[in-house]
């Protein structure tokens, strides 16, 4: 079939929920992915930092042939073995003691609100049930997440929204001090925010919000659906702040391009479900978990892939710091390792189509922030090849 077939195809049968780019993607190999007409493009958006070992990582890719030859799914009536496996080396590699998977970084959100509502009322034996969440959060679509997410512009016209979500300021500590009440069960906020724009808080920011869970009896819940699992130079994003949540979320990095998500729990916390409470068909299903695993063993293995990102991120922040020296129209350079961001005055989807034409996939979020996430595994000669092009496209504005 065409390109063009396809994609009035798509303009036929697919709902209008994304603002897509008319590029039919048909293989990816490491960090390069190839479209219906063969061209080879850069991929610096890695399925939204989900790809952190590239595309079609061979060890992920037998773990799933072999997986699939032999047990796809089963209920979560029964036990099966790449969910405990995938369970156990993720409790070894964190803070948690306790793991329960779903297939979706919102699923991992819907879970978090509901165990802290539990967690205060069957453990704590409170009546609590107020989440304070941050401005410019994004945490998911469904009706407990987008709840959560404080951004008018993705709620609107979907109300009346989950009620028991309390808005304050991103990077404001003091903030959540003054919003605790005495409804309020848990705090939950992204170590980095993402889809708010790549914004980084201050040094002491989470042992901050740490110190007032502990002082008000609070569940400091961490969404690192985007941040986890090697993106920031560490494991998790919170290991920098060196603080440890009682609850973290996880999804994109964790199922090396398969569907997964993830809650993990200290044991103290993992009380507040009990048989019933809470469940999914799909979630933990053994062929996901099989790639999760083999994404996981790769990361864990070969012990340079994560401590790399944060060595190119530097190297990549340096370069984009360099062009905000030399073009005045970029407001600011921000992230940490490979989930980094370039502030424009103007709106980045003119640049985003330019990086296309010159065979780099890159991504915009909140209209003006470009936001740069490859997989872990780019070289710095990569990194290079598009600071170069973006150098080429900002000089012919
Ligand atoms: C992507 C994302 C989500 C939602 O994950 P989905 O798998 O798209 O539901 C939630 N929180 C953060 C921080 C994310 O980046």
């Amino acid at each position: 079939m065409i390109t063009t077939d396809i994609l009035t195809d798509a303009q036929t049968y697919l709902m209008n929920t994304y603002a897509r780019q008319p590029l039919v993607l048909i293989k990816g190999r490491g960090t390069k992915v190839y479209d219906s007409d063969g061209r080879e493009y850069l991929d610096f958006v890695s399925g939204v930092a989900t790809n952190n070992l590239g595309h079609c990582h061979p060890r992920v890719v037998v773990a799933l042939q072999k997986q699939a030859q032999r047990l796809m799914h089963v209920s979560n009536h029964f036990h099966n073995e790449p969910q405990i496996h995938l369970a156990r080396e993720l409790v070894r590699r964190s803070f948690a003691d306790k793991v329960f998977f779903c297939n979706s970084g919102t699923e991992a959100v819907e879970a978090a609100v509901k165990l802290a509502r539990r967690y205060s009322r069957e453990v704590l034996r409170r009546d609590r049930h107020e989440i304070i969440t941050m401005r410019g959060s994004f945490h998911g679509r469904t009706m407990g997440s987008l709840a959560a997410t404080a951004q008018e512009k993705l709620q609107k016209t979907f109300e009346p929204l989950v009620p028991g979500f309390r808005y304050v300021p991103f990077n404001d500590a003091g903030a959540v001090e003054r919003a605790v009440n005495e409804q309020t069960c848990a705090v939950l906020v992204e170590p980095i925010q993402g889809e708010g724009g790549v914004n980084v808080p201050n040094d002491g920011y989470l042992r901050e919000l740490r110190g007032i869970c502990d002082n008000h009896d609070l569940l400091f819940m961490l969404d690192e659906i985007q941040t986890g699992m090697g993106r920031t130079g560490k494991f998790f994003a919170y290991e920098h702040a060196d603080v440890s949540p009682d609850v973290m979320m996880l999804a994109k990095g964790l199922g090396g391009g398969m569907a997964i998500g993830a809650l993990l729990t200290t044991s103290t916390a993992a009380q507040a479900f009990s048989p019933g409470s809470h469940g999914t068909t799909f979630g933990g299903n053994p062929l996901a978990c099989a790639a999760a695993l083999a994404s996981l063993e790769t990361i864990i293995e070969d012990d340079i892939i994560v401590p790399s990102a944060g060595d190119l991120g530097r190297i990549f922040l340096k370069g984009l710091e360099d062009l905000k020296s030399r073009y005045a129209f970029i407001k600011s350079v921000r992230g940490q390792g490979l989930l980094l961001g370039m502030e424009l005055d103007f709106e980045g989807k003119e640049i985003v189509t330019a990086c296309l034409k010159e065979g780099f996939l890159i991504n915009c979020t909140m209209d003006t922030v470009l936001r740069f996430m490859p997989p872990l595994i780019i070289s710095s000669e990569e990194i290079d090849l598009l600071l170069e092009t973006l150098d080429r496209i900002f000089k012919k504005r």
